[in-house]
């Protein structure tokens, strides 16, 4: 059995679902520092609330071109506790009642592969920052308490893609979320129901103004729910709507929340009730464009490892939103997870060998 293998299995053993990171968080530091890395842990534990901060790790190197930074998170999500790998016809699955936990363990294992192959193998590489993150499944928690200057690198490449190595995520969207609460007044719906305002209809007609589901290729809009009222002889004097806006272009993606914003207070004016809206930017979105040098670096490096490259944008966000706000180059790059966040994931043991070649190749690579 390879030995990329083995540490991929001997980490989806390691149960990590989101906030409990702490073992796999050990194991991945160990690994790092038998490797030869400089290994330490933030302090983001109270702003998380895991029970482990960020394993931050620095692999001194002296080939030109600046730091890669490679990124994977520690946590899984549910159910994730009592994997029982079972590795058939060179696929990894479940033994059915769990993820895998590919998602993102692959990364993991891939990484501490590289890195154990450029100590072994000697020779000139690029010094490489290694950020693995907790709580990514529970919006992005971990990587947004990291400070900014423990993500500094010159590109940083986020292994948390689904398809296979060689696909590079190029885009993700801006993301807002919000959740507004409509306010009417209560009255008997058969006695007097004039005197009522009822903050279910506000909503309704709110949603009824918006644009709603794809509205371009890059962007889209949901309402996520809807609560409200008490019984059905009362007129609903609240009703509580959470929705979100996405796109590529962060102008309009601004331009998308202005918009949903109007219609709410719109609808809550003209039936005589009021709304209060809290928006939350949920993270930023990043584009990087095809001749740039970080996207040129995984395509040399696909070239030299025989693995044929593809760039495409998404809709979802990742940890590589936050890096790109902090001001990094950053991408995602496949990784050959299969069916994630479900009983069926599964990971084909060529892809994580493929990925693991593909970092050392781009660590050799300079720019
Ligand atoms: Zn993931």
């Amino acid at each position: 059995m390879s030995r990329v293998l083995d540490t991929f299995l001997d980490l989806v053993r390691i149960p990590s679902p989101t906030g409990r990171e702490a073992g796999v968080a050990a194991y991945v530091a160990d690994a790092l520092r038998e490797a030869g890395c400089a290994v330490r842990v933030d302090d983001t534990r109270e702003a998380t609330g895991a029970d482990t901060g960020n394993v931050i790790a620095d692999l001194p190197g002296s080939l030109g071109g600046g730091t890669i930074a490679l990124s994977a998170h520690m946590d899984c999500v549910q159910p994730c506790e009592g994997v029982e790998p079972v590795v058939s016809g060179g696929v990894v699955r479940s033994a059915g009642e769990t993820v895998l936990g590919g998602d993102d363990k692959v990364g993991l294992a891939a990484i501490i592969e590289a890195v154990r192959r450029l100590a072994e193998q000697g020779g000139e590489h690029r010094p490489l920052k290694l950020l693995l993150t907790v709580s990514e499944e529970a919006g992005l928690l971990g990587a947004k308490a990291l400070a900014p200057a423990d993500a500094a690198a010159a590109l940083c490449l986020v292994l948390d893609a689904d398809g296979p190595v060689g696909g590079i995520v190029v885009g993700a969207p801006s993301h807002h979320t919000f959740t507004a609460t409509f306010t009417g007044r209560a009255a008997h719906a058969g006695v007097e129901p004039e005197k009522g305002i009822s903050a279910i209809t506000m909503a309704a007609d709110a949603i009824s103004r918006m644009r709603l589901g794809r509205i371009d290729p890059h962007s889209t809009a949901n309402i996520g729910s809807i609560n409200g009222g008490t019984a059905t002889n009362v007129v609903a004097p609240s009703c509580v709507l959470t929705g979100e806006c996405r796109s590529l272009d962060t102008a309009f993606a601004e331009a998308i929340r202005a918009d949903m914003d109007a219609a709410m207070a719109d609808a809550a004016a003209a039936a005589g009730g009021s709304v209060s809206v809290e928006w939350e930017h949920a993270y930023p979105g990043f584009t990087a464009p095809a001749d740039s040098p970080e996207v040129r670096l995984v395509e040399r490096s696909c070239a030299a490892i025989g693995v044929e490259s593809r760039t495409y944008t998404t809709g979802g966000g990742s940890d590589a939103n936050v890096f790109a706000g902090y001001g990094v180059p950053t991408l995602v790059l496949g990784t050959g997870m299969t069916n994630v966040h479900s009983t069926d994931e599964c990971l084909e043991v060529l892809q994580l060998e493929r990925l693991a070649d593909l970092l050392v190749a781009m660590a050799r690579t300079p720019e």
